[in-house]
């Protein structure tokens, strides 16, 4: 999908293009966002009622993606409680990539897909529900690789030599 997009980095990353490319919608829907609101309430009610030992048991049982899963990964404070918890996206390349002095820099739109709270188990499906919440839909991450990650990485590889 990328190569069917113009690389210029600015237009990848503008918000109208990933409203465009992703189908996003502005909390417009105030069904869906009603009923998010009403989740977001029944959570906080529920975090409320945890004793501190509760909440410290399920704080360890941070969410993580399924094996194998193509979303990253991001922390993400709680709209409904307030702990630390995730928020899975997929990540779009950037275009373009910098060289900095000792690095490659890429930059990656992520595009929300999902949240899930331990604690006050507040769970959001898709980029709309969790733009209903009040959390953001898409967000940048760069990625940094030093020259030295690189070099040590080829000292990694085996040894296809001349035999
Ligand atoms: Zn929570």
């Amino acid at each position: 999908m990328a190569s069917f997009f113009a690389e210029d980095v600015t237009d990848y990353l503008s918000d109208d293009f990933i409203k465009y490319a992703s189908g996003l919608v502005d909390a417009e829907d105030k069904k869906i966002k009603a009923e998010v609101e009403q989740r977001i309430n029944r959570a906080r009610h529920l975090y409320e009622g945890l004793t501190d030992s509760e909440k410290a048991n399920r704080r360890r049982a941070f969410f993580l993606p399924p094996a194998g899963s193509q979303l990253t990964a991001s922390r993400y404070t709680c709209r409904a409680c307030g702990e630390p918890a995730v928020m899975l996206g997929e990540a779009i390349r950037a275009g373009r990539v910098i060289l900095d002095d000792d690095a490659v820099i890429r930059n990656y739109r992520v595009v929300a897909q999902e949240f899930d709270c331990t604690v006050c188990l507040l769970a959001l499906h898709g980029a709309v529900e969790i733009g209903s919440a009040g959390m953001d839909q898409s967000w940048v991450i760069e990625e940094q690789e030093t020259l030295e990650d690189r070099y040590t990485g080829y000292d990694d590889e085996p040894d296809y030599g001349n035999d």
